[in-house]
């Protein structure tokens, strides 16, 4: 009788501890830049088995420009890494069952090393060497606050300043806060100019907000972020998000303003992309600047740190 409970007890403790120590097992594998990624290339709508090494190279290709400063394209690939794992998300139905896609409206760009290759020409061999050893010589580095992976997101070019996630996607994270970020003006995406008739900007609007009044001032009482960012703002007497603002006008940020003149209606545009995280003009800045990429990350990320993931 004794024997017959001690073979079942030995079963439950096998049932019960078995999972935790696979996951013990396999978690090392899958928190390493060997380890193996399903990828649903959107425009050649397949999925591609590949190292995380290659998937992140793809991604920095596409990301950020060869030329810029080692220093920025290494801040670039740890952001990269780190995004991979705070977004990954094996069985994802838009990834067709992939782990990530190369839908950069999506998860993050991605290129392949043919397409970057035709892209680069004569520079080649030179621009995949120099990207592919940022990611090499950051391999397994990822941000972390609090010790948790942190959700690095970045765009091209700020104001100056970088907004608050709060301010952008109306929920704070702790270290998604405004910063000084000098050299933007580099960028030749710092300044930018739309314009668009009367006419058609009451009609976009009407588009998306049938409620709005064709004689209410066209844009007025503009909520600012810190960084300047259009929080939100009044347009035909609709109270409305500057990132919706931003998407209905095809604008380069939600850091702009608006003028009248005659029958046009013109937007001044600063910075590029949604301002929140890490610039990359601004990394660039830094890095020619002789900051590390690590410096970099901390400065953009606040209160974070650069490690080697744990692999317990
Ligand atoms: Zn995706």
């Amino acid at each position: 009788m004794k024997k017959i409970l001690a073979i079942v007890l030995f079963f439950v403790f096998i049932l019960i501890l078995a999972p935790f120590f696979i996951f013990l097992i396999s978690r090392p594998d899958k928190m390493s830049d060997d380890n193996k990624i399903s990828v649903y290339i959107a425009d050649e709508d397949k999925v591609e088995e590949m190292s995380i090494t290659e998937y992140l190279t793809g991604v920095v290709s596409a990301e950020m420009p060869a030329s810029f400063e080692l220093e920025a394209l290494k801040a670039q690939a740890v952001a990269a890494r780190s995004y991979l794992y705070a977004h990954a998300a094996a069985g994802d139905e838009t990834h067709h069952g992939a782990a990530v896609c190369t839908d950069s409206a999506h998860c993050q760009a991605w290129i392949s090393r043919e397409q970057s290759a035709e892209n680069w020409g004569g520079d080649s061999d030179a621009n995949y060497d120099k990207i592919h050893s940022a990611v090499l010589s950051t391999a397994d580095e990822v941000v972390t606050y609090n010790g948790e992976i942190a959700d690095t997101v970045f765009h091209s070019t700020s104001s100056g300043k970088t907004e608050n996630a709060a301010d952008v996607w109306d929920s704070p994270v702790e270290y998604l806060v405004s910063v000084d970020s000098p050299g933007e003006e580099l960028s030749p995406r710092y300044t930018s100019q739309a314009s668009i008739s009367k006419a058609d900007f009451i009609g976009r609007i009407k588009d998306e907000f049938p409620e709005a009044d064709r004689t209410a001032p066209l844009f007025e009482n503009a909520v600012k972020s810190e960084a300047g960012g259009v929080i939100s703002a009044d347009v035909c007497g609709v109270n409305i998000a500057g990132t919706k603002i931003r998407s209905i006008f095809g604008l380069r940020s939600t850091n702009f303003t608006v003028t009248e003149d005659g029958q046009m209606v013109n937007f001044s545009v600063t910075g590029n992309g949604h301002g929140v995280g890490m610039s990359q003009y601004g990394a660039n800045y830094m890095a020619s600047a002789g900051n590390d990429y690590k410096t970099i990350l901390t400065h953009y990320y606040s209160g974070t740190k650069v490690e080697k993931k744990k692999t317990m």
